[in-house]
């Protein structure tokens, strides 16, 4: 847990969120500004900052968020029709929250990746 962490704070109960998936190793909850019908957000329970800081360690771990994600996009129903992983690092992607997440967004017809 990092202290001033937003999402270890929603993964911790001390900040409420909608959670839709949990494991031992991750946890699943709804984008609080969602930018499809479907958008959802996967996060470690261990703080990991940006991708960046992601090392060898952690390959099992993102592997496992990716297999949940799936998952969790089968059971909203978009896994057919289709969806889209986004993981956001560092100032030009915009990424806000510096805890490794992965966007879910499905639901409608998703534009370019920029
Ligand atoms: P990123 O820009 O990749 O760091 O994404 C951070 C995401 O977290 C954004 O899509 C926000 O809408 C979302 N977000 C911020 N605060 C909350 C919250 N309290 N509960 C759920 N999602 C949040
Ligand atoms: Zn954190």
């Amino acid at each position: 847990m990092s202290a001033d962490c937003l999402f270890c704070k929603i993964v911790a109960g001390d900040i409420p969120s909608t959670e839709v998936f949990r494991d031992g190793r991750v946890m699943a909850f709804e984008d609080i500004h969602p930018a499809a019908p479907q958008h959802i957000l996967v996060v470690p329970l261990e703080h990991v900052g940006m991708l960046a800081s992601a090392t060898e360690r952690h390959e099992a771990l993102i592997g496992h968020m990716v297999i949940v994600a799936d998952g969790i996009a089968a059971e909203r129903g978009v896994q057919n029709s289709g969806y889209r992983l986004t993981v956001n690092q560092g100032t030009d992607s915009g990424q806000e929250v510096e805890h490794l997440h992965l966007h879910i967004t499905g639901g409608r017809k998703l534009g370019p990746i920029a």
